[in-house]
């Protein structure tokens, strides 16, 4: 069996899909994917939304960084549908918003144990499935704030950053299995979890709207498509990538006036 064949019946996983990046990318993986699994902390969250996506669709309680959930995850998949093809390691946490002298130990693990043990533990389970069947992929969650430093969110890049060396990392050990790994690294998306950096005063969005050459916050939707893309057969000789899904931001390094439209700079020549 190969991942990358068309096949109606694939099944797809996605981690944290109550709310934000990962609701919207369940929503497009319900378009090439007979069966979703909206996996997330909150029960109520997971089970409504895949009773919105439709009966095919699956809802499952799951703490990503308790190990005896994920396992009951994935049992509860295989025992479900009888297979399974894709993983999407979304669930996340935002940083503690405060500076690094200012952070305490318990915010620093909450924060790895979420973005990197669940990424771990859920990939770890999954690619025991993936083993035996000599295909897969899976898509991890990383950022902007993985790839350069962004000062008071020390605990969510490095975790970030460790997303990015685990994708390359599980992607190399697993190629010759036939199982895929990548990752995105959106910039700034507006969910509820950078609504909560606004109302915290820890984000001000027209700073991230000057800094960014597209000048505006992603959807989740449009985070949602490129990881689709790297889920589906279109993307069957990639692997190991951490593609920036971020409007620019990694590829700008001049101060942000320097940004603006063709028209307004001759103007002012
Ligand atoms: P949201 O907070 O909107 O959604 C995340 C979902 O994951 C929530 O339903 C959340 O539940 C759930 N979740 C939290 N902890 C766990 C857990 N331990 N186990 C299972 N589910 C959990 O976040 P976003 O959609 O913004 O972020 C999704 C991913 O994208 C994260 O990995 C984030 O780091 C990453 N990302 C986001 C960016 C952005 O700008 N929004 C930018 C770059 C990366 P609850 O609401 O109870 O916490």
């Amino acid at each position: 069996m190969n991942t990358d064949q068309p096949d109606t019946a694939r099944v797809a996983v996605v981690t944290g899909a109550g709310d934000g990046i990962g609701l919207a990318t369940a929503q497009r993986l319900a378009r090439d994917f007979e069966h979703v699994v909206i996996a997330d902390v909150r029960p109520a969250a997971a089970f409504a939304r895949a009773a919105e996506l439709g009966q095919r669709h699956l809802g499952v309680a799951c703490d990503v960084t308790n190990e005896s959930d994920v396992v009951g995850l994935f049992d509860a998949v295989l025992q479900r549908f009888g297979r399974l093809d894709v993983l999407v390691n979304n669930a996340g946490i935002g940083e503690q918003s405060v500076m690094t002298l200012e952070q305490t130990v318990e915010g620093f693990d909450r924060i790895l144990a979420v973005h990197l043990r669940g990424t771990f533990l859920a990939s770890r389970e999954a690619a025991r499935h993936f083993v035996a069947q000599q295909s897969g992929a899976i898509v991890n969650l990383g950022s902007i704030a993985g790839l350069a430093g962004h000062p008071g969110r020390n605990a969510y890049g490095a975790a970030k950053a460790g997303i990015v060396a685990m994708t390359e990392a599980m992607a190399s050990e697993w190629a010759r299995d036939g199982i895929r790994v990548n990752a995105v690294a959106p910039g700034y998306v507006m969910t509820d979890l950078v609504r909560d950096l606004i109302a915290r005063g820890a984000l001000n969005p027209s700073d991230i709207e000057d800094r960014t050459p597209m000048a505006r916050f992603a959807r989740p939707e449009e985070i949602a498509e490129a990881i689709a893309f790297l889920a589906s057969p279109s993307a069957s000789y990639i692997t190991g990538v951490t593609l920036p899904v971020d409007g620019g931001w990694q590829a700008f390094g001049a101060p942000p006036a320097r940004l603006g439209r063709v028209a307004d700079k001759r103007e002012s020549h």
